[in-house]
């Protein structure tokens, strides 16, 4: 792909004189190199969407991911060890924090770094857990019930687990931290506040050596019809990253990757990019709202979010794309 941003040719100095006899200097434009751009060519390993379709559903089968249940504590444990086998120097970064109901509950951001010498890294990102309430549901009754989260958070851990398994065995000449936040869906309608504690807290108290040059996360991303427009908060924080995403994954064919903004998000990245981490979400912004005109879209925040809407097609566009965008990644 080629990249217009910042080169610019560098223009040896000029002089000529005026009318007057007066000497005048055109300043010489050096030339800058962009801080990141796509270098296609390399060899792209290749991303397993069976895999990741696999660890979606293990997240899922161990129950909803909600902090002090079994399900948690045995999802976290498998998340962590995957990152270790994968070659990842992995970090628990445990925290409490109040939640919308009054309780404070503990939490966990598991933190998994490759190439942990490297100083140039990129951050790449999703949520583990579920969400503890089904307000969306139809029947108010089921509004307690925690959801499977199958698309509302393990899609995205489990396309990055997949990839870390590429990551492992294919270095790169920059490092990656990836970072699966906890607590993402405590949140109630009307309010943001008890939503993104994992990554409020991780933005409050960063645990990362070097400040990452910029960060992907990855939130509803599996779903069998999955759209990816251009998220409004994510083109005002890093506009470039989006370009470079969006326009690297059309090159390749990917036709899930569109150029309409969509409404903003408010996710993750949010309060990363509040604290100067640019980082972009790439999400099927039009399953929030539970209010497509299909039917079987409708399940955010329900019980119906589960493996039925999840598609390994769907992982594997997404995962091919990511692999291919990494592995021709050059970082100046
Ligand atoms: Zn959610």
């Amino acid at each position: 792909m080629k990249l217009i941003l910042l080169t610019i040719v560098t223009i040896t100095t000029l002089v000529f004189l005026t009318g007057c006899g007066k000497k005048e200097e055109v300043p010489v434009v050096k030339e800058t190199a962009p801080a990141f751009e796509i270098k296609k060519g390399n060899k792209i390993p290749q991303f397993d969407s069976l895999l990741a379709f696999e660890l979606v559903a293990k997240q899922v089968a161990f129950g909803p991911r909600v902090s002090g249940t079994p399900a948690w504590a045995a999802t976290k444990e498998f998340l962590s060890n995957r990152l270790v086998q994968a070659g990842a120097i992995v970090k628990h970064q445990d925290f409490e924090a109040r939640v919308p109901t009054g309780e404070t509950l503990k939490f966990t951001n598991l933190i998994g770094s490759f190439n942990p010498q490297a100083e140039k890294r990129i951050l790449l990102c999703a949520h583990w857990d579920s969400r503890p309430h089904a307000d969306q549901e139809a029947d108010s009754g089921k509004h307690k019930q925690p959801i499977p989260g199958a698309n509302d958070g393990a899609s995205g851990t489990g396309v990055l687990l997949a990839l870390a398994d590429v990551l492992g065995a294919n270095k790169l000449d920059y490092g990656v931290d990836i970072v699966l936040f906890d607590a993402e869906d405590y949140g109630r309608s009307g309010s943001l506040e008890g939503y993104c504690i994992g990554s409020k807290y991780f933005a409050a108290n960063n645990p990362l050596t070097q400040k990452p040059v910029f960060g992907i996360l990855l939130d509803l991303v599996g779903d069998k019809e999955a759209i990816y427009m251009r998220e409004e908060g994510s083109v005002r924080f890093a506009g470039d990253v989006v370009d470079l995403v969006w326009k690297f994954g059309q090159s390749e064919g990917n036709t899930r990757f569109k150029d309409f903004v969509s409404q903003p998000v408010y996710d993750d990245h949010i309060p990363l990019n509040e604290v100067g981490i640019r980082t972009i979400n790439i999400i099927d912004a039009g399953l929030i709202g539970a209010d497509s005109k299909d039917p079987r879209r409708n399940y955010w925040h329900t019980l119906k979010d589960d493996m039925s809407n999840i598609s390994a097609t769907t992982l594997y566009d997404l995962g091919k794309v990511l692999t291919g965008f990494l592995y021709s990644l050059k970082i100046n």
